[in-house]
């Protein structure tokens, strides 16, 4: 059974939450209230998901999404936000602050389930130590990638943005958020950095396997997911 951590104040949408997820045996469901607990909570014992409202008394959304981004028990821990806004200045500042998904309340129930069982499918489609695209192969122990079977020579910038991409395959990355994983910046404005790095990793990669990483024009880049 998957753990699933819901931190929202909104008691209807917490109890629509758990009646769903635990109807078919296949989650386990805790709840928090506001920021400072469901944080407590989740470096406590870390769940499998977390399901986050961006609007909390306290200690708000965006900030416990970057507090557990920070954290290396939850660096990785596979978080859906949910918010009542639906402009792109809120996703942008969720994806930044490492969100992985997205919902927008009023949310239907269906859709919220395809999301969270995408988001637990992606996180564990990640073996741990290799990513593959085919004909591309990383070796993440190894810090090896090759290409049909011939050795590709990266940067450790590079590396580690295009391991970063591949982890969260067909999700868009915001270079925001490149920057901070990546290079541990927080700097606004640093993100042509982000961009050079991408055209390098390209030009690598050679232009069949580059070709799957897309700009996302005004946003950031994403892998593209599918066969
Ligand atoms: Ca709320």
């Amino acid at each position: 059974m998957k753990r699933v951590l819901v931190i929202e104040d909104d008691p209807d949408i917490v109890l629509s939450l758990r009646h769903n997820l635990e109807r078919e045996g296949l989650f386990e469901v805790t709840a928090a209230r506001d920021g400072e607990a469901g944080l407590a909570e989740a470096l406590r014992r870390p769940p499998d998901l977390v399901i986050l409202d961006l609007g909390l008394p306290g200690l708000d959304g965006v900030e416990l999404c970057r507090r557990l981004r920070r954290e290396p028990e939850t660096a990785r821990l596979p978080i859906i936000m949910l918010t009542a806004r639906v402009d792109e200045a809120a996703r942008v500042a969720g994806l930044n602050a490492g969100a992985d998904d997205y919902v927008a309340k009023p949310f239907s129930v269906r859709e919220l389930m395809a999301r969270v069982t995408a988001v637990l499918r992606r996180s564990e489609a990640d073996p741990g130590d290799r990513l593959g695209d085919p004909p591309l192969l990383l070796d993440l122990p190894a810090r090896r990638v090759e290409v049909d079977g011939r050795d590709v020579e990266l940067t450790r910038r590079e590396f580690d943005l295009l391991a970063d991409l591949l982890r969260h395959r067909g999700r868009v990355l915001t270079r925001d958020r490149l920057l901070r994983v990546v290079w541990g910046y927080d700097i606004p404005g640093e993100t042509r950095t982000v961009d050079v790095h991408v055209r390098k990793l390209r030009q690598k990669l050679g232009p069949a396997v580059a070709e799957r990483l897309e700009t996302v024009v005004g946003v950031g880049y994403r892998w593209r997911d599918g066969s």
